[in-house]
């Protein structure tokens, strides 16, 4: 009894000033949220992306200083596979394995890979419609597009095995379709290695370019620029055309893939002057599609997974391959990719990617 009376006094007390301590209390839960993840966020890895990120956008000292920041994948080439039905002489990624992942393997990746950050993923070889005839592509630019949501699905292929049914099955989901075109000149094909035989080149071209219309994808052309097309001029086959992009890049020495002992190519005769190669661009300086890419512009500001899923560090001038993402995830794999982040922005890496934002008058 002597003890239930200071109880029940004190529970009388708390009774009355109940109001007031959980007003109080209510005010105080958003400020200590606050402090909470203001102390979180600087203190861990979340935070120092999201300072990385601002820094990117301020100064040059900022940017140095977002150096040793994690790298976000917002832009990945994915090659597949490095099979392929032409013989291009100055070919940057060869046929040194015939691997691909199972489908399922692959999706398990590129669902990694867009939990990391990334925004647009491109489809290449080797040539990606060999596979299958262009079925595990459509797959997975299917699951790119309907499943993870990616603003931008785009392939890169030579466009020679490339049929209507494809388009008619998986074309709502891609949203840019690159195709290579070195040269306009049939001769000039068999020398690069990219001739078609019975396939007219320029007349495949514009089937191509049809099919991208009728099915609302944006169309681009991608050239290499080498010793047997340097003085070509391709002004009016281009305009003809008229791609959303013609990128257009240097011949390249990568050793191990076209030159250098265990390389499957020798691609010295194919490479041109940085003179050279200006000209070329110089010529062609009424295209307003052109994006120019030299060869100081195309070194690591790609990030690049060959058929393993592993990234491939060029920084060396070869390929060096980092842990697969499908073993390490894609933070730990990320770290040796040799990717600049920085050289990737200044190159125009970051444009308007999505078909839904291109505004296209298809
Ligand atoms: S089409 Fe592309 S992948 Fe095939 S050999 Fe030529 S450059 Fe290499």
């Amino acid at each position: 009894m002597w003890l239930l009376t200071p109880l029940g006094f004190a529970g009388k007390l708390l009774g009355a000033f109940r109001k007031q301590l959980s007003s109080l209390w209510g005010s105080l839960v958003p400020l200590l949220l606050w402090l909470r993840s203001a102390f979180w966020l600087a203190g861990t890895e979340g935070g120092q992306r999201q300072q990385g990120r601002k820094e990117l956008k301020g100064t040059r000292q900022e940017e140095e200083a977002s150096d040793d920041q994690p790298l976000t994948p917002t832009s990945v080439n994915y090659h597949f596979t490095r099979q392929c039905n032409y013989k291009c002489g100055f070919c940057f990624h060869t046929a040194k394995t015939s691997f691909v992942l199972p489908l399922e393997e692959a999706k398990r990746g590129l669902l990694m890979l867009r939990e990391a950050g990334m925004e647009k993923i491109n489809f290449s070889g080797g040539e990606p419609f060999l596979h299958e005839r262009g079925d595990y592509l459509g797959k997975l630019v299917k699951f790119c597009k309907e499943d993870l949501g990616l603003p931008s699905v785009s392939i890169v292929s030579n466009g020679s095995l490339i049929r209507e049914r494809w388009f008619k099955s998986y074309g709502e989901y891609l949203d840019i379709l690159a195709i290579s075109c070195d040269s306009f000149e049939e001769q000039v094909n068999v020398l690069i290695g990219r001739g078609q035989g019975n396939i007219n080149h320029v007349e495949n071209l514009q089937k191509l370019r049809k099919w991208c219309r009728d099915y609302k994808v944006a169309f681009k052309i991608n050239s290499v620029i080498n010793r047997f097309n340097v003085e070509e001029d391709m002004r009016e086959h281009i305009k003809a055309l008229n791609p959303v992009r013609w990128k257009v890049f240097q011949c390249l020495l990568l050793e191990g893939e076209n030159t250098g002992e265990d390389a499957l190519r020798e691609a010295e005769r194919f490479l041109i002057s940085d003179e050279e190669f200006e000209d070329f661009l110089e010529r062609h300086r009424e295209v307003s599609c052109l994006v120019p890419e030299s060869n100081q512009k195309m070194k690591d500001s790609y990030l690049i997974l060959d058929e393993y899923m592993r990234f491939l560090n060029c920084t060396k001038g070869r390929k060096d391959p980092s842990k697969s993402i499908l073993d390490v995830g894609v933070e730990e794999a990320i770290k040796f990719s040799g990717f600049d982040e920085n050289m990737f922005l200044k190159r125009g890496g970051k444009y308007t990617w999505s078909k839904a934002d291109l505004k296209l008058d298809w």
